[in-house]
C-alpha cells in the first residue's frame, strides 16, 4: 500500500488553542504525523510517496471559492493589522450564530475568521495554508491511485480534515481531505462512494458537505454528541436531505466503549455500506478512540486496531484510509500503523 506523505506538514504548528476554558498547547502537533511515519517505516510497511501537484478546480469541488480564497490569504492579513502578530496564531473569537448574516463577507478580519469557523481550537498560523494545501494533494493522489487500480492508499498528512465543511475550519480542520478523496474518486469514474469515519469525533465537515447527495454515503461512529465534541452534529436521526435522504449514518456511543460493542457499530455501518453498493471506500482514519487518548472516551486498545484493519480489508472494497485524529502522541504510530499492517 502506497503512502501519500505530506512533507510539509509540520509547517502547521499552532502554539495554544482554546480548551475548556483556557489556552492550552496544541493537542494536534506535527510529532503524531512523524510517529505514524516512523512505524511505517519501521515496519517496512509499503512505499512512501510524495503527492502530486492537483489545480485548484479539485478544491473547489467541495470547498467554496470564498472560503479557500480567506484561507490562502489570512495570515497576510493577520501579520498586516499588527507586525507584533507574526509571532502569534490567529485565532477566532466571534462567531454569526443564529439570527446573524452570513451572505456578506465582512471587511473586519476578526469577523471573516469566525464567518469561515466554529471553534477557538483551531489556530490558524504561519504554515498552515501551505500544509494543508499539501495534505489535500495527498488525498487527491490516493484517490488518484486507487482509481487507477491500487487495492489501498494511505494519506499521511495533517492538519486533519474531517470537521472542515465547505466553507468553514474547526476541529483543527481546514481542508476536508476525506471528501476531497471521496470526490476525486467519483471524478475518476466511481459510481458510489462510501467514506467510513471511525475517528473519536464525528465528522461533521464531510458529513455536511455530502448530506444531500445520493453518489456519496457517509457513515460515522463516534462519541454520542449530546457530550462529546463537536456536541452540534452527529445524531442518529441525521439520515440525509433531499436526494441524499437514507445516504448518511451516524452511530454514536456512549463514552467507556470498549471494541467489542465498538465493533457491533462497525458491523451495522459496513452493512449499510454494502446496502448501498459502493465502489470504493474512504476511511477518515483517527486512532483517537483508543483508551489513552487525553481527549476522547473510547477505550480501544493497540491490538484492537489490527482486529479494525483485518475486517476493513474483508470489505474487499478500493480504500482511500486518511489519517485524522489521535492525540496519544506516543501510541499513534503503532496504532494507527495496526490498522494499516492489518489490512495490508
Ligand atoms: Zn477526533
Amino acid at each position: 500500500m502506497k503512502t501519500f506523505f505530506n512533507h510539509l506538514h509540520a509547517q502547521h504548528q499552532g502554539q495554544y488553542e482554546m480548551f475548556r476554558g483556557a489556552l492550552v498547547p496544541c493537542h494536534e502537533v506535527p510529532a503524531r504525523a512523524d510517529h505514524v511515519l516512523a512505524e511505517l517505516q519501521r515496519r517496512k510497511l509499503g512505499e512512501v510517496c510524495a503527492p502530486q501537484a492537483f489545480a485548484a478546480s479539485a478544491l473547489t469541488a467541495i470547498h467554496s471559492q470564498r472560503y479557500l480564497g480567506f484561507l490562502e490569504g489570512a495570515w497576510s492579513e493577520w501579520v498586516a493589522l499588527d507586525p507584533a502578530n507574526a509571532t502569534r496564531d490567529a485565532l477566532p473569537s466571534v462567531w454569526p450564530t443564529r439570527s446573524f448574516r452570513t451572505d456578506i463577507l465582512p471587511d473586519n478580519f476578526a469577523a471573516r475568521m469566525g464567518l469561515f469557523s466554529f471553534d477557538a481550537g483551531s489556530p490558524l498560523t504561519v504554515g498552515t495554508w501551505v500544509a494543508a494545501r499539501a495534505g489535500a494533494d495527498c488525498a487527491l493522489s490516493a484517490a488518484q491511485a486507487v482509481a487507477a487500480g491500487d487495492r489501498a492508499a494511505f494519506v499521511l498528512s495533517r492538519p486533519p480534515g474531517h470537521h472542515a465543511g465547505a466553507d468553514f475550519f474547526g476541529g483543527y480542520c481546514f481542508l476536508n481531505n476525506a471528501a476531497l478523496a471521496a470526490q476525486h474518486l467519483r471524478h475518476q469514474g466511481m459510481k458510489r462512494v462510501a467514506v467510513l469515519d471511525v475517528d473519536y469525533h464525528h465528522g461533521n465537515g464531510t458529513q455536511s458537505i455530502f448530506y444531500d447527495r445520493p453518489d456519496v454515503f457517509f457513515a460515522s461512529i463516534h462519541g454520542d454528541p449530546r457530550t462529546e465534541y463537536p456536541f452540534f452534529l452527529g445524531h442518529a436521526d441525521e439520515t440525509g436531505a433531499g436526494a441524499g435522504e437514507g445516504a448518511n449514518l451516524n452511530l454514536p456511543l456512549p463514552r467507556g466503549t470498549d471494541y467489542g460493542h465498538w465493533s457491533d457499530a462497525l458491523e451495522v455501518a459496513l452493512a449499510a455500506i454494502d446496502r448501498f453498493g459502493a465502489d470504493a471506500l474512504v476511511v477518515s482514519l483517527g486512532v483517537d478512540t483508543f483508551g489513552g487518548d487525553p481527549i476522547s472516551g473510547f477505550t480501544l486498545q493497540s491490538t484492537d486496531y489490527l482486529r479494525m484493519g483485518e475486517r476493513l480489508a474483508r470489505v474487499g472494497l478500493p480504500t482511500v484510509l486518511v489519517f485524522e485524529g489521535g492525540y496519544a502522541v506516543a501510541e499513534v504510530g503503532v496504532n494507527a500503523v495496526n490498522v494499516l499492517q492489518a489490512f495490508a
